[in-house]
């Protein structure tokens, strides 16, 4: 392949692809355009060991500068794509927020997402905070040491490894969480409490089925409390807004690419022109799970989905896709937790709880329909990798059998796929 590809947002996705088709023979200048003045980086340890102190900005960084010259990517830095100026047939020239013009015969997508905000009042007082770049993390880390009490509003993952660190710190910290249950759209409602438990038991305060509905701030304009809907007032000289995010598909609207919560692709990562490939947290794709439906979309936000979904892409721009099966899989540390996620689950999943065999340690299996569709895992590598490697090899393990803890998950799985084995 020799034509231009340009691609737009320098973050793990638009990185992976460039390297990986690059890797793979494409043979045409590839320019890769992000509008942080950072090279790609990591954004995992932006919540964990960036806001520790034990990260700095050095070591987020995914690649060396020499790399991009190796792999001769010109990488754009500081520049936001404000038009991607279609001609069609995928080609066309994407137009910086400088001028700066940039031609391309063939298109990635790579924009990620952004957090979501709050429209209360005081949404925009001086710390009140929210989290996905360096910038912010910086802000967030300068404060955490300067404040005497965080509110975090949103009990998912992010918020959750930020208020473990506060609390670690000594800080006054509260979640404030709209939904009965923490990372209700993540786990089930057994790790969800198992969670909360060590979370509260660190001196986390947790709140759930709260909204705030106003921030109130001092003459200065600083954030002094969260005022919930049924009137309770939290002091808070911080507040992390860590309400979700939204994928960032404004430029493939304004293209006409058909968008939907984000780009919609296909399984081979194609948008609805058939021409430009979208990738990462801006894309909703087919589930490519193995026992998941491709009729059902999903938007996967995590470190794994960025990687796997680059080499589809760069099979597609090759013109040998790969249509993406694979099982999601994303952690989160939280404190002392290490929480690791095979598969994608619903909440109407059925649960089979394995008490890990180490205190601290806690596995949860997710069934549909009586296969096993994903497992959650505390403190517990090893079942995490088990769990992943029989969720790949469609191993039938029943619930029934599952739920017999006397007898280690991996006899469990042995004998599971040495039955399907025998057929
Ligand atoms: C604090 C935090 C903690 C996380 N922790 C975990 C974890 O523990 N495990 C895990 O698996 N995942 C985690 N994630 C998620 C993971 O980091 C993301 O899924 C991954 O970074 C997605 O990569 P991406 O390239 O799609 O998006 P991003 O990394 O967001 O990159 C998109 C880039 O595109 C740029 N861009 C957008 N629009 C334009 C434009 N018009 N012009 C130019 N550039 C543009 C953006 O500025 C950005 O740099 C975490 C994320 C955050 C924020």
């Amino acid at each position: 392949m020799t034509g231009r590809l340009l691609v737009v947002g320098a973050g793990q996705a638009g990185l992976q692809t460039a390297a990986t088709v690059r890797t793979l023979g494409w043979e045409g200048p590839i320019t890769l355009a992000g509008a942080e003045s950072y090279a790609p980086y990591n954004r995992p340890p932006l919540s964990k060991a960036f806001l520790r102190g034990t990260a700095d900005v050095a070591s987020l960084a995914l690649r060396s500068a020499a790399f991009y010259t190796d792999h001769a990517i010109d990488l754009v830095l500081g520049e936001s794509i404000e038009d991607l100026g279609p001609t069609g047939e995928g080609a066309g020239t994407a137009t910086t927020a400088s001028g700066r013009r940039l031609p391309y015969d063939r298109l990635v997508l790579a924009t990620g997402a952004e957090p979501r905000r709050l429209p209360i009042p005081g949404a925009d007082l001086k710390g009140v905070v929210t989290l996905r770049a360096i910038e912010d993390a910086d802000v967030l880390a300068g404060r955490l040491s300067a404040v005497d009490g965080l509110v975090v509003v949103g009990g998912g993952l992010i918020g959750l490894e930020v208020a473990a660190t506060a609390v670690a710190a000594g800080l006054r910290t509260t979640v404030v969480e709209a939904a009965p249950w923490l990372m209700n759209r993540v786990v089930s409602t057994t790790t969800a409490a198992y969670i909360e438990a060590a979370h509260r038991a660190a001196g986390v305060d947790i709140l759930q089925q709260a909204r705030p509905c106003r921030f109130h701030g001092d003459d200065r304009g600083a954030v002094t409390a969260v005022e919930l809907e049924d009137g309770t007032r939290i002091p808070a000289g911080l507040v992390l807004v860590a309400v979700g995010a939204r994928p960032r598909d404004e430029l493939a609207r304004a293209a006409g690419l058909e968008c939907d919560r984000g780009i919609v692709v296909d399984s081979c990562a194609l948008a609805s022109d058939g021409r430009t490939v979208a990738v990462g947290d801006c894309a909703h794709l087919p589930d490519p799970s193995p026992l998941g439906d491709p009729k059902t979309r999903v938007r996967l936000e995590s470190v794994d989905n960025a990687v796997e979904q680059a080499g589809v892409a760069a099979a597609t721009l090759l013109g040998e896709p790969q249509p993406y099966r694979g099982v999601p899989w994303f952690w989160s540390d939280q404190g002392e937790l290490k929480l690791q996620i095979a598969g994608l689950a619903r909440p109407e999943d059925g649960v089979v709880v394995r008490p890990g065999r180490r205190s601290g340690q806690h596995t949860v299996l997710r069934y549909r329909h009586g296969r096993l569709v994903a497992g959650e895992c505390v403190n517990n590598p090893a079942d995490f990798l088990m769990l992943r490697k029989a969720l790949s090899g469609g191993t039938h393990l029943p619930a029934e059998t599952a739920a017999d803890t006397g007898i280690p998950l991996k006899q469990h799985l042995a004998a599971a796929a040495t039955l399907d084995r025998a057929g």
